[in-house]
């Protein structure tokens, strides 16, 4: 493919969501930032689960399954997302879930994971707090021993449903201690603007947990001022938008807002047209503090490193920028300083 001067692809004539195969780049240590554990539900975890818990699934197999993953927007991967939740209703279905992420993510040079969870996603299943929590919590719990990879867990409260359900769902998690770091926001975003949930976030801040939202995905640029302001979020969760809002663009410079960013997951939801129009690129080089983070995974086709290569493939991007975006994922972290210099030390051979 043609890469004009300025950075920017030449026209890309190939379907969205159909990326050709690629070699993968050496993997960098490096830290996910923007990962929903129930969007790294693989098809045949999904047939092994429900099968353990006797479930009669409403496809004939695998291959009919798959087919289902071509999304032509953001409801119709959420309608599948949710429905495939089912199969999730044990401890030990959230743990088997989680572990399967974390040996995948390991091999892609995963060494810390910032994990969300959808708890209200699993409350209206009938599926209760402690099961959906300890199940995650208990997967997380050994995964340095494990995978040699810290983790975090964050509670994702979903968009499109009520602040009062979102503010009644924290206070459950604090009551039971659940092992939060931190809260974000996802789920349908046009519609469902930040300041919606401003009370919920003003009480995870009091409760001292580390705060992040999404913005700026399919939502407008104004979204992103809006969760920085009236949330007080100190991470984004995508933010690609921002790209239209040149002040606002400085702003995230000057103040090193991260933005937490998933390429594939952008060409399969039809954020972008084509990997080749994704504003990665220009982002790093207007200085942007951003970092490649897979999403859902098991969705959108590929995990981290499947990332890097398709981005690596389309945009032949230096050793010098593919560090930086491993750089940033660790200074982004919510880990402690030490481990972040340790993730650094690590990544600069150290
Ligand atoms: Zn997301």
């Amino acid at each position: 493919m043609d890469i004009f001067a300025d950075g920017t692809a030449a026209p890309e004539t190939e379907p969205a969501g159909e990326l050709p195969e690629v070699e993968a780049a050496r993997t960098l240590p490096l830290a996910e930032l923007h990962l929903h554990i129930e969007g790294t539900l693989q098809p045949e975890l999904i047939f092994e689960l429900a099968e353990r818990n006797g479930l009669a699934l409403p496809y004939s197999g695998l291959e009919e399954l798959r087919a289902l993953y071509e999304f032509s927007d953001l409801q119709s991967f959420l309608d599948l997302y949710y429905a495939n939740m089912a199969v999730l209703q044990t401890e030990q279905d959230f743990a088997d879930m989680t572990r399967a992420y974390l040996a995948r993510a390991a091999a892609a040079g995963v060494r810390h994971a910032e994990i969300m969870m959808d708890p209200q996603a699993h409350l209206s299943r009938g599926v209760s707090l402690e099961t959906c929590v300890n199940g995650v919590a208990s997967a997380l719990a050994t995964s340095v021993e494990d995978f040699g990879m810290s983790t975090l867990l964050i509670a994702a409260f979903l968009r499109d449903l009520s602040e009062e359900s979102a503010l009644e769902v924290l206070d459950g998690l604090l009551a039971i201690n659940a092992p939060i770091a931190a809260v974000g926001l996802d789920s349908a975003e046009v519609g469902n603007p930040p300041a919606k949930f401003e009370r919920l976030f003003a009480k995870a801040r009091e409760a001292g947990l580390r705060l992040t939202a999404h913005a700026g995905e399919e939502g407008p640029a104004s979204y992103i001022i809006e969760a920085l302001d009236v949330l007080g979020v100190e991470r984004i969760d995508h933010g690609i938008r921002c790209m239209e809002d040149q002040d606002l663009v400085e702003r995230l410079v000057d103040e090193r807002i991260p933005l937490t960013v998933c390429p594939l997951s952008n060409v399969r939801l039809r954020a972008v047209d084509t990997l080749a129009d994704h504003p990665l690129p220009a982002m790093l080089a207007a200085g942007l503090n951003v970092s490649v983070n897979s999403d859902d995974p098991a969705y959108f086709g590929g995990y981290v490193d499947d990332n890097f290569a398709q981005l690596q493939a389309v945009f032949e991007l230096s050793e010098f920028d593919r560090s930086r975006l491993a750089a940033n994922s660790i200074h982004s972290s919510f880990a402690s300083e030490e481990r972040k210099a340790e993730l650094l030390d690590e990544l600069n051979g150290g």
